[in-house]
């Protein structure tokens, strides 16, 4: 039984040594199921770009631990935080084709 749990946690990626930037657009970018999200706050550190954070507070009344987004013009698309959220926690990130989110968003990611 322990092996299967240390067999797991081997899949759950390292965290950065140190916070990089973004370079080029990415092919994909992580967004964040908020209603599926704990707030567990386990994704952030793992993230080598740094741009995952609590929703500001006001955005929702309920629940008392608000839901994460990632900064979207940020993201470099590396998936570590969908893994992390996987295999430590839950299932709320979703990895998006940049181009589908910028419709679905209206937005443009540089
Ligand atoms: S690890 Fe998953 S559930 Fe926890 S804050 Fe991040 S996205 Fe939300
Ligand atoms: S995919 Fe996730 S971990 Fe990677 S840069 Fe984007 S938000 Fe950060």
């Amino acid at each position: 039984m322990a092996s299967k749990v240390y067999d797991h946690l081997k899949q759950v990626p390292e965290l950065p040594q140190k916070v990089n930037t973004k370079k080029t657009r990415p092919k994909k970018i992580a967004w964040v199921d908020e209603d599926n999200c704990t707030g567990c706050q386990a994704c952030i550190p793992f993230c080598p770009v740094d741009c995952i954070e609590p929703v500001p507070a006001d955005k929702y009344t309920w629940p008392p631990i608000p839901p994460v987004h990632v900064r979207e013009n940020e993201c470099i698309g590396c998936q570590i935080c969908a893994k992390v959220c996987t295999k430590l926690t839950w299932d709320a990130i979703r990895m998006v084709n940049t181009n589908e989110y910028e419709e679905r968003f209206d937005t443009i990611i540089d």
